[in-house]
């Protein structure tokens, strides 16, 4: 007889056998380039934290003074008495900084994606995406209960195909910059496309917004679209604004159905408002400083050069994410735990995370990197795996 879940044992040790075991490493030291993990220093190119915010002082204070005047809970869910000044101010700035009519904050970016998805469609509507999008978006468009279609990645010539069969409410979804390969979406093929055939376009910027464009406008300052273009841009807050929490941006009557109909919205406990303090400071940041754009745009050049004059395999990306592609799951966990003796944290990004066949050392920089951490990985790199001396 078996007994319940006496599965899980087995089936551990087959996610190991295919080298797709996945585990934390304990980091005792604030974020930012170097980090202490088992009383060791080690250089980090693996954060989301491009801009280097994440522990800025200006930051670290606003925080610090959102708890003196708002306390650590924020007590319910927005709709109930959790929704504080400064959530509402933070809305409105980053309404201002997105150039759209108004904002709502989501409590991640998880839930933001699952919520906006399920409460633009339902049966009878379709929903498009890209095959290399964020788990979160396509999460989100099966639980809308809506046709659910893959396009080839960036497949316009797939994408309208499947567009001309659909009926109903029709939703383009795709990551802007994405997420594990650092190139753009064809923003303004998608927004064609979309226009053409009476379909909403939604992009998840994530890794764009703050990063991406003169003034960190992401991915659709790059391409110079708007509201009109890109009904839907959903930002997180927790990569290059360096805090927690995300947010959609987009019409009134968005935002509205938003609020009345989106589940991850309604029924979770609002953010700590001190959080939304940290933001709103850094996100002033993230508007003055775009010395912090052009570095982090110098270091991951000279990172990308420097990797192709190895000969290592480059991947299609203009952003501050470099991967380099191992293929093999096994081979990239062991150059990432080659490089971590080294004094480098960079992760090995695996299957499912990734198509099968194309695991990955996904390398990402900060501005608070100097030429000198990039060269010192290329030596790691060049030694570990072109063996060279
Ligand atoms: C990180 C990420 C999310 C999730 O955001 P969280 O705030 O971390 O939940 C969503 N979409 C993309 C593309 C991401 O990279």
């Amino acid at each position: 007889m078996t007994h319940a879940f006496s599965q899980l044992a087995p089936n551990l040790d087959d996610i190991a056998r295919q080298g797709l075991y996945r585990s934390r490493r304990i980091i005792a030291s604030p974020q930012g380039i170097n980090l202490e993990i088992d009383g060791r220093k080690l250089i980090n190119f693996c954060s989301n934290d491009y801009l280097g915010l994440a522990n800025h002082p200006d930051v670290v204070n606003a925080f610090k003074s959102g708890v003196d005047q708002y306390g650590v809970g924020s007590g319910s869910a927005h709709l109930i008495c959790g929704h504080s000044v400064a959530h509402h101010a933070l809305e409105e700035e980053l309404a201002a900084f997105t150039g759209r009519d108004r904002v709502l904050l989501f409590s991640t970016g998880y839930m933001a994606n699952i919520g906006v998805i399920s409460a633009l469609l339902g049966r009878g509507d379709a929903v498009f995406e890209d095959r290399l999008n964020h788990a979160s978006l396509l999460d989100g468009g099966l639980l809308s209960g809506a046709r659910f279609k893959r396009y080839a990645h960036a497949g316009l010539a797939d994408l309208e195909a499947n567009l001309n069969k659909a009926a109903g409410n029709k939703l383009i979804v795709t990551d802007g910059v994405f997420s594990m390969d650092g190139d753009f979406a064809p923003l303004d093929e998608l927004a064609a496309a979309a226009k053409n055939h009476d379909a909403w376009l939604m992009v998840d910027d994530a890794h764009g917004l703050g990063v991406i464009g003169e003034h960190g406008g992401g991915i659709l300052e790059h391409y110079g679209l708007g509201q009109d273009d890109v009904p839907v841009l959903m930002g997180t807050l927790g990569k290059g604004f360096g805090t927690f929490g995300a947010f959609v941006a987009g019409s009134e009557a968005l935002i509205e159905t938003l609020i009345q109909k989106a589940r991850t919205y309604i029924y979770t406990t609002a953010l700590p408002a001190a959080v939304c303090e940290a933001t709103r400071a850094s996100l002033k940041i993230v508007i003055e400083e775009s010395w912090r754009r052009n570095k982090l745009k110098q270091l991951s050049e000279r990172f990308r050069l420097g990797a192709e004059q190895l000969g290592l395999q480059v991947m299609a990306s203009a952003s501050a994410i470099q991967p380099i592609l191992i293929g093999d799951s096994q081979k990239a966990v062991d150059i990432s735990n080659a490089l971590l003796n080294a004094g480098f944290l960079v992760s090995a990004i695996r299957p499912p995370t990734v198509p099968q066949g194309s695991a990955r050392l996904r390398v990402t920089f900060s501005a608070l990197h100097e030429q000198q951490h990039v060269d010192r990985l290329l030596d790691a790199l060049a030694k570990i795996i072109v063996g060279r001396k």
